[in-house]
């Protein structure tokens, strides 16, 4: 068996005009720090975010939620984030909007379902282990092809190693067979075998391993040596949903391996609840044998107000925020305020920092304005465009007409609907 590397399938787009936010910048006391880890001013919100994450530390934020409600732009998305931060490096973060629960061909709970199973990470810790021997045997076998029809396959090949605790045969997968050959691998040659916790992974001469298990040049010497040559202990961050949407294939995997090991195979079908049924089966077997630990994360729901009763089942129907009352009455509250112009043209300064913008202070400034005017979210995305326009002009610095001419072409969204309201009757309603 071939083990692949699973790679995560955290949205990231969404979490990419938050880059410059590495955490909550609060201090030892829970104080916000004015200006730090990438956050500006909203200091009463961080501060109460960092007691929310205490709250989770001492798991006492079991069975509620936070809900974060301030004007657009005011940092909610990037508070949630900060605090998810502020959790732990690997962490996972899963922001999704409301509106993504409505579909016509897939129901709002099996969104829901996916975003929370995106939002619980797993630790695996792996043993990779690198043992050495003398190939005594190496016999492909063979069996009637059964894609082409034609001639035979390979079906596994035969390996005999003599180790310093006696020779030992082994049956492996093609793929290592090609791998060996690739190698030019014969009888009396010293090879090493990558296991990863039991099952092989990975054959071949000592210098392929060398600087994955930082082998030094005195231990290639051959046997006799220990048998097993090197331990390392791997660990992957996955999370639930990409356990899931690497087995959604016809044939579901029994162990942990084989459950990562889905992940190159074409041919995905629905990931269903029997699957996810199956995976937790594997996923709670690991976490009892210590193999594997969970990590509960963030799941950040922009515009919750667009969830329907469908969304919260079994609770009363109209109320504040678009939330059952029953939910609600579990929720901490947080609000978020709107920024001042010194604030913006801070956060501001931080973006083009982060995107590697070269601006003048005029033009700062003159964003901060047009964020008062409109939103701090619209500044911000003037920034690339303006850019692009400096760059069309032959400069590498951003100037303030540059992003005259970028505002005049782009209209923020409140220009925008008060426009449409004015204008009502030039279109079709
Ligand atoms: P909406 O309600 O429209 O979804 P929001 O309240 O979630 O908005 P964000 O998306 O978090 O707002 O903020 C808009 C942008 O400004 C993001 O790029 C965010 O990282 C940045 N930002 C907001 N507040 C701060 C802050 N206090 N410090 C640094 N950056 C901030």
């Amino acid at each position: 068996m071939r083990i692949e590397e699973i790679q995560s399938t955290t949205k990231k787009q969404r979490i990419a005009t938050h880059t410059h936010i590495k955490g909550l910048g609060l201090d030892v006391n829970g104080t916000a720090i004015p200006m730090a880890a990438g956050f500006v001013g909203q200091v009463a919100a961080r501060e109460a975010s960092g007691l929310v994450v205490d709250m989770i530390r001492q798991k006492k934020m079991a069975g509620r939620a936070l809900l974060l409600a301030g004007p657009p732009s005011t940092g909610k998305t990037a508070l949630a984030l900060g605090i998810s931060q502020e959790l732990g490096s690997k962490v996972p973060f899963c922001p999704m909007v409301g509106s993504e629960v409505y579909s016509t061909e897939v129901k709002k709970t099996e969104v829901l379902m996916e975003n929370f199973r995106r939002a619980i990470g797993l630790r695996i810790k792996e043993n990779k282990e690198v043992y050495e021997g003398e190939v005594t045997e190496f016999s492909p076998e063979e069996a009637e092809s059964t894609t082409g029809g034609y001639g035979k396959s390979i079906s596994h090949v035969i390996i005999g190693l003599k180790t310093v605790k006696g020779t030992k045969q082994l049956k492996l997968d093609p793929t290592i067979y090609d791998a060996l050959i690739k190698e030019k691998v014969a009888v009396g040659d010293v090879i090493y075998i990558e296991a990863n916790s039991g099952a092989v992974k990975r054959v071949g001469r000592c210098d392929a391993f060398a600087t994955e298990f930082d082998l030094e040049a005195e231990e290639y010497v051959p046997i006799p040596k220990g048998e097993v040559h090197k331990k390392k202990e791997v660990v992957q961050d996955v999370t639930l949903h990409d356990l899931d949407a690497a087995n959604a294939r016809p044939q579901g995997g029994q162990d942990i391996l084989s459950l990562m090991g889905q992940m190159m195979k074409p041919r995905k079908t629905e990931i269903t609840e029997k699957l996810r049924q199956e995976i937790n089966k594997v996923v709670d077997r690991y976490i009892d044998e210590g193999v594997a630990e969970l990590v509960p994360g963030v799941l950040f729901i922009d515009e919750v107000h667009m969830l329907d009763i469908e969304c919260f089942s079994g609770t009363d129907m109209t109320s504040p925020h678009g939330i059952p009352v029953d939910l609600l009455d579990r929720l901490v509250i947080i609000r978020t305020e709107t920024y001042g112009p010194t604030e913006m043209i801070q956060i501001l300064a931080i973006r083009a920092q982060v995107e590697e913008l070269e601006i003048d202070e005029e033009s700062l400034a003159y964003l901060g304005e047009i964020g008062q005017r409109a939103s701090l979210r619209h500044s911000i995305q003037l920034l690339s465009p303006a850019s692009i326009v400096a760059k069309t002009n032959g400069r590498d610095k951003i100037c303030k007409a540059d992003i005259e001419e970028v505002s005049s072409l782009y209209l923020d969204a409140k220009t925008s609907a008060k426009l449409l309201q004015e204008q009502q009757e030039r279109y079709i309603t």
